[in-house]
């Protein structure tokens, strides 16, 4: 990432990121110095350094293949109730309850695959961990995302420890 100052030649201070041309716009409001002060453009200078090493931390370059990312991609796992997970748009992971031997995880095994057969995966402490489990059977390690009522995607925490 290399945020760089550019000039669309109007008197706003605009910085530009040179790897994904995000701008980010900055206005000068420094007053009591005239054009002329001697002090005038130090002041500026020292203020664009400013700006640019606030626009260096803030920016979340979308350049950036290490940053992550903000919707389901195509195999991804998703849920909307914690409960039921879909991959391709297919049930591939469920919650059972009711069951005589108390509640347990239901696993599509093979779920892309012709073979493919529904198999009692057991129980875990948390949802993530089911999740994980699953994917270990399935050696697949997509991203795994909880939908919420208004459509928009979390990026669940898979991480060792996670919620
Ligand atoms: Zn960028």
């Amino acid at each position: 990432m290399a945020i760089e100052l550019t000039d669309d030649g109007t008197l706003d201070t605009v910085l530009r990121c040179s790897e994904c041309g995000e701008e980010m716009r900055y206005t000068f409001t420094e007053v009591g110095l005239a054009d002329d002060e001697p002090n005038a453009q130090k002041a500026y200078d020292v203020w664009v350094k400013g700006c640019l090493e606030d626009a260096a931390a803030d920016h979340e370059c979308t350049a950036d293949e290490d940053s992550e990312p903000t919707e389901p991609q195509e195999g991804d796992i998703t849920t909307s109730d914690d409960r039921h997970f879909y991959m391709h748009g297919k049930l591939c992971l469920e919650l059972i309850e009711g069951h005589s031997s108390g509640e347990y995880w239901r696993a599509h095994k093979g779920h892309m695959s012709r073979g493919a057969t529904w198999i009692d995966l057991g129980r875990f402490a948390s949802v993530e961990q089911a999740i994980k489990a699953y994917m270990v059977l399935e050696n697949y390690f997509p991203n795994a995302w909880t939908i919420s009522d208004h459509g928009n995607a979390h990026l669940m925490d898979l991480t060792e420890g996670g919620k």
